[in-house]
């Protein structure tokens, strides 16, 4: 019933209660009682709902009139409500029982750092307990400097994998971030060990068999020198392949060196990573010692920052001279190599351009692979191991830099290093 038709009916019975006080002289008094009855009818009724109300578990009232059009519409509103909730409570359930038995770690952490959920993978990977640890700060339950700078920082574009302190063996976690809801934070936590140490013995392996080569290597390059420099007492028809010996043997000299190289700058063993490198000074130095070596080459700096870079200065020239040494060799004789270092916005770049052959964006993508090679043809000509931009890679992962490659076909390269902050 609508509240019009509730007040029409109020009025009737007023008007009837004023005629009826009306035939027998008490007009005043017979409008009062029945509006007080009303009123008192009214606060019954809403007495009624309201104890309904403050506890709807109990069976809904028996009310009449507008109160029971009322409380029909609330029952009605509430019903849908439950059931929402229901649904709501059963999604949440139905996604932490999937979440719960996936094998990799989850968490669900609040806006201010506290454990919200983690399903049962996440327990032995974290060291975490249940329920005892849900409403802790995550923080202080995951050691290791590593992971809470990650954790705060709040910079999750990309994964982060660390040695998860305590135990016995060692054990590598890799651990990726989302932002969710506001502020709220689901981590995926994955144990890494075993891919870790697959990694370390490939490259352990990679190491051992070039450092055994190169004993080999050296006693038959020696002997093959020797023969050489007494080469007019040689038959010409060994002439030629003695001396395709040697240019080979050379070869296979240059790639265990920069296996081994690489190895080094892997394993983190290279070198000391603490110095404050000038990147100017050590663009100078390179490009005179380069100049040196390719007199043809017109080697052009331009040295627009001061700013240094903390990281190994032996490291660091190794990775640029191969960039120059590709840029030379990948251009025209005459062409120009411009070596660069400047600030862009927050951050600082080093690069090496050429107005050389350029590089199909088809490869770009696998350019830093070990061996990756353009051309097979274009490789044996230019005589490059095949690890050089590999090395770069290395390098600028072991400085927190990003290897940038633009290049077209016909029109040159520009390999940069982009480095998020100098010394
Ligand atoms: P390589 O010893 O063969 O030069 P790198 O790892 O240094 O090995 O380079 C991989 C491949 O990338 C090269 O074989 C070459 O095809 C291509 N490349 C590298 N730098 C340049 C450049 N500046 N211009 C054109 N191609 C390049």
């Amino acid at each position: 019933m609508s509240g019009l038709k509730a007040g029409l009916k109020i009025a009737l019975l007023v008007l009837g209660a004023a005629m009826l006080g009306w035939i027998y002289g008490y007009t005043a008094t017979a409008v009062m009682i029945t509006l007080s009855a009303v009123i008192c009818f009214w606060l019954y009724e809403i007495d009624k709902v309201q104890r309904w109300l403050s506890d709807p578990e109990q069976n809904v009232p028996d009310t009449s009139g507008i109160c029971s059009d009322l409380l029909a519409l609330i029952y009605f509103h509430q019903r849908k409500s439950d059931q929402v909730q229901a649904q709501l409570q059963s999604t949440i359930e139905y996604m932490q029982s999937s979440l719960a038995v996936i094998r990799d770690g989850v968490v669900m952490v609040g806006e201010d750092g506290i454990i919200a959920w983690f399903n049962r993978s996440a327990e032995p990977l974290l060291g975490l307990r249940y329920p005892e640890d849900t409403g802790q700060r995550l923080t202080n339950l995951v050691r290791g400097p590593e992971f809470a700078d990650y954790f705060l920082a709040q910079d999750y574009s990309e994964p982060l994998q660390f040695e998860a302190t305590g135990g016995g063996e060692k054990v590598f976690l890799r651990v990726e971030i989302t932002h969710f809801g506001e502020g709220d934070r689901v981590l995926f936590i994955r144990d890494v060990s075993d891919s870790v140490r697959m990694e370390k013995m490939r490259s352990d392996f990679v190491a051992n068999v070039s450092h055994e080569l190169r004993t080999p290597l050296t006693v038959i390059t020696g002997y093959l020198g020797t023969i050489e420099a007494n080469g007019e007492d040689l038959p010409q028809r060994y002439r030629r392949p003695l001396n395709q010996m040697g240019q080979q043997a050379h070869r296979m000299e240059s790639v265990l060196h920069d296996l081994l190289w690489l190895s080094k700058i892997e394993s983190g063993q290279s070198a000391r990573m603490d110095e404050a490198v000038d990147i100017g000074g050590l663009l100078q130095e390179l490009r005179d010692e380069l100049g040196d070596a390719y007199p043809k080459a017109t080697l052009l700096l331009e040295l627009s920052s001061k700013r240094s870079v903390i990281g190994s200065y032996q490291q660091l020239y190794s990775a640029v001279s191969n960039l120059v040494i590709n840029a030379i060799k990948y251009s025209g004789e005459n062409s120009a190599v411009t070596i660069s270092w400047f600030e862009e916005h927050d951050k600082s770049k080093l690069s090496v351009s050429d107005a050389g052959i350029g590089i199909d964006a088809v490869h770009l993508p696998r350019l830093t692979e070990r061996f990756y090679r353009v051309d097979d043809s274009r490789n044996s000509a230019t005589g490059g191991t095949g690890l050089g931009l590999a090395i770069v890679k290395h390098v600028a992962a072991a400085h927190g830099a990003r290897l940038l490659i633009e290049s077209r076909i016909g029109e040159g390269s520009t390999f940069s290093l982009i480095f998020s902050s100098g010394g």
